[in-house]
């Protein structure tokens, strides 16, 4: 391990953290990754798991994000085809859903515009005569099923093989290293991290770039920054998943919580069943995030109210943490757009990473790079993230 000088300090290393450290290592540089716990410990393993364009933020307008990820899905079925798979899926439309079929049939057909019209882009609407094949589907006051394609990954496995991708260009990953402190010096930063049992003797390295990767810790990391650095005012929201032990379908379902008529996922996970989300606001240590009781009987109700006959039973809950920009509205209607903050616009040294998408991570790193390129030496590209195979 390099202790002395490196190009780019990453600290976290969920996906995005990862994506960063490969993208750097593979264009040439010496990357430091640091992350506290275990690679993908944080949000990147407790997310929906879905590589998609997210239908529903184009109710608020986000087209050049839904763009960019459909793009991004299909960059990553083919560079890691073992660890992203096509999913179908089907959305019911009932007589209170909040959207009419002819709204849905609006919005599939723009998915499809803006992922470039190729046949994995198409929908199709299920005739009645399908929907007994539906899992159990309740059908009293059914309207129309539509089915679309997206796409479902392991998220922490998605994780782990960009930051092996990373480590295989060069990049040193220590963990467990908590980071502490880093103080601006003429070249970067002078960075201080301990390994743990916490206590232990701090070790010190320099980053010509220091990036933050911190996901819900971005705050606190930014805080150990001196000078401090520009932040960005977030919020953080809670999101739970259930992972039942039965299979409802090969396919996924997009519904409405009868509740309160958010959107919630009924995906196949790991031979049983994953159902989410919620939007819970969260206020305290990002380490201490877990499902309660109210979201595990929200997903319960919403599962029982589609699927009546539906009998798997709770095998795990999991919880993880949305880093949204501070803003007036509901969660669900918040951009997802990711927010990149530095120290300074025309050489920044130091960069965060506020929010953004698992999807989007290859496409977000690539920015990152971009943006800190004019303070780094010269170094010679060794591969480019969109050919290399995970
Ligand atoms: C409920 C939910 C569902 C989601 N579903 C989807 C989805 O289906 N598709 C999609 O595209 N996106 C989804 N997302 C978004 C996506 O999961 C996140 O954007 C992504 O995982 C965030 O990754 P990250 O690397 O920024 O954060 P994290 O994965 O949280 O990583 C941050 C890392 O930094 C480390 N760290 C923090 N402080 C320190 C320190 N001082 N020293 C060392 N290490 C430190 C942490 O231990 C952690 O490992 C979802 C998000 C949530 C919350």
């Amino acid at each position: 391990m390099n202790r002395g000088g490196y190009d780019v300090v990453v600290v976290g290393a969920g996906i995005q953290g990862a994506g960063v450290a490969q993208c750097a290592a593979a264009s040439g540089y010496r990357v430091l990754v640091l992350e506290q716990y275990g690679p993908a410990a944080g949000t990147s393993s407790r997310s929906s798991k879905l590589i998609h364009g997210g239908l529903r933020y184009l109710e608020t307008g986000q087209f050049p994000l839904v763009r960019q990820s459909l793009a991004e899905r299909e960059t990553l079925l083919r560079i890691a085809p073992l660890l992203v798979h096509r999913l179908e899926f089907y959305v019911p439309v009932y007589r209170e859903t909040r959207r009419r079929p002819w709204e849905l049939r609006l919005g599939l057909s723009l998915y499809a515009v803006l992922g470039g019209l190729g046949p994995q882009h198409r929908f199709r609407s299920l005739g009645r005569a399908l929907w007994g094949g539906l899992g159990g589907l309740r059908t009293d006051g059914l309207a129309a099923v539509y089915s679309y394609l997206d796409a479902q990954t392991d998220d922490a496995a998605l994780t782990r093989a960009v930051l092996d991708s990373a480590r295989s260009f060069g990049a040193d990953v220590s963990c467990p290293a908590v980071f502490q402190k880093a103080t601006r010096t003429d070249a970067g930063y002078s960075i201080q991290y301990a390994s743990h049992p916490s206590g232990a003797r701090p070790i010190e390295c320099h980053g010509t770039v220091l990036v933050n990767a911190g996901g819900p810790w971005v705050g606190q990391v930014a805080e150990r920054v001196d000078p401090p650095p520009p932040s960005v005012e977030v919020e953080l929201v809670q999101g739970a998943h259930l992972h039942l032990d039965e299979p409802v379908l090969e396919g996924a379902f997009y519904v409405e919580s009868p509740a309160d008529r958010r959107p919630v996922f009924v995906m196949p996970w790991q031979g049983g069943t994953l159902i989410g989300t919620t939007e819970t606001a969260f206020r305290g240590d990002p380490a201490s995030v877990t499902a309660t009781p109210a979201e595990s009987e929200y997903l319960l109700e919403t599962l029982r109210h589609y699927f009546p006959a539906y009998r798997g039973r709770v095998i795990a809950t999991m919880a993880g943490l949305r880093v949204l920009p501070h803003g007036k509205g509901a969660p669900q209607e918040r951009s997802r757009e990711t927010v990149l903050s530095v120290d300074r616009a025309d050489r920044p040294h130091y960069l965060a990473i506020y929010g953004g998408k698992l999807t989007t991570y290859r496409a977000t790193a690539e920015c990152v790079m971009r943006r800190v390129l004019p303070a780094l030496p010269g170094r010679r590209s060794l591969a480019d993230t969109r050919n290399i195979t995970l």
